[in-house]
Order: C-alpha cells, then structure tokens, then sequence
C-alpha cells in the first residue's frame, strides 16, 4: 500500500472554503480531514477536537518548542499549525488527507511534502468577500478588516497554487473541487496498477 495524498485548500475568509469542503467530504468520506490547533476562540457552532483543536497561547508555544508541527502560521493575529504526527498517522496508513490551512502554511508544507497537490478558492472579486464576510456576521468590524486587508495579500498569491477555484456559484464550484480531487486520487490508483502490472510481469 502506498502513502496516502495531501489535499490543501487555501483561500481568503468569505471565499466559501467551509462550505466547499462540507460538500467534498460528504462525496469522500474516506479522505481525512486534518484538525489544527489554534489560539483563536471558538465561534457559535465550533466542536473543539472536530473544527480545532482550541489551546491557549502558551500550550501553542511549547508544542512549537517541542517541534510537534509539520508547519504554524499566524494569521489574522491566531496562531494556527498542523501537527506532524496526526498527518503522518494519516498518510503512512495509506489514506489522502485534506488540510485547510493558509498561504504561509501552504507554501512550508509543499516544500516539505513535494506531491501535495494546492488548490486555491477565491471569490470572484474582493468586494463580494466584503459583502459575504458582513453576511456571515461571524466576526468584530476590527476582525473584518484584518481579515480584508489579508485577503488581497493572498489572492495575490493563488497563482503559486496547482489549481484556483472561483467560487461564483456554491454548486458549479463543489463540483469543480470533488472532480479535481477524484482525477488526482485517480491517479494514484493508476500509478499503483502499474506497479502491480509490471512486478506481475517481471
Ligand atoms: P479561521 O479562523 O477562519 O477558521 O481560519 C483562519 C485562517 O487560518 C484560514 O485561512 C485557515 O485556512 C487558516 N488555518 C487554519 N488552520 C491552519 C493551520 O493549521 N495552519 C495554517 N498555516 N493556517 C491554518
């Protein structure tokens, strides 16, 4: 058995990542979905343990001082990181995980695990960020134009991603993820085809 593919979906708060996801894991329920820690609170809704793992600043800093991460970010003034031994436990047995971190994150762990595939998913324009963000009433006017002001920093960085998604309609863009992710674990049922073809032949 082979080792499980990294899935990671990036893109700027109010693009629809949440939803899109939902949509892609009821379509695989076999693919993994990494939990991250974070310092930031829990919204209305949130499961610690299925959303984040939800610790204090000082826990966060001493699992960096352990090294415990595969990568950490601060984004929008919250520590964020993925943990090493949660996505090893994961790929090592074979299954793909998905992992719904930032640019920054993004970029660390494609230079350590080269086949994660990135896929980016953005809003058609920056004013309907603002306008879905404002809807969503989730955060403080002061979180919103943080998380404004970041969201023209990494929109700008999409085109390093393998694929962007543009979410104009929530329907056209979950099919565009669900087949993406289907012809790359497509893939990989080829590739280890192959292989078991020629050791059959050898
Ligand atoms: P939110 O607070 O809206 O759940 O997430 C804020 C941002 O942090 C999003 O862009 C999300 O993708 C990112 N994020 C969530 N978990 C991680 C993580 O483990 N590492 C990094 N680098 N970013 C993360």
């Amino acid at each position: 058995m082979g080792r499980g593919r990294l899935f990671i979906l990036s893109g700027p708060a109010g693009a629809g990542k949440g939803t899109l996801r939902q949509t892609l894991f009821r379509a695989m329920p076999d693919l993994a979905f990494s939990v991250s820690c974070t310092t930031r609170g829990m919204r209305p809704g949130e499961v610690g343990g299925r959303d984040y793992y939800f610790v204090s600043r000082d826990e966060f800093e001493s699992m960096v001082k352990r090294d415990e991460f595969l990568e950490w970010a601060e984004v929008h003034g919250n520590y964020y990181g993925t943990r090493r031994a949660d996505v090893a436990r994961v790929i090592d047995s074979g299954r793909d995980m998905l992992l719904e971190i930032d640019v920054q994150g993004s970029r660390h762990v494609k230079s350590r695990i080269a086949d994660a595939v990135r896929i980016f998913i953005t809003a058609p324009s920056l004013d309907e960020l603002e306008e879905r963000l404002e809807d969503r009433g989730t955060e403080s006017r002061a979180q919103l134009d943080v998380r404004l002001s970041n969201a023209a920093k990494e929109m700008a960085l999409a085109r390093e991603y393998d694929h962007i998604i543009v979410n104009d309609d929530a329907a056209r863009a979950s099919e565009e993820l669900i087949g993406l992710v289907r012809h790359y674990r497509g893939q990989t049922e080829t590739k280890t085809e192959m292989i078991r073809t020629e050791v059959v032949k050898s």
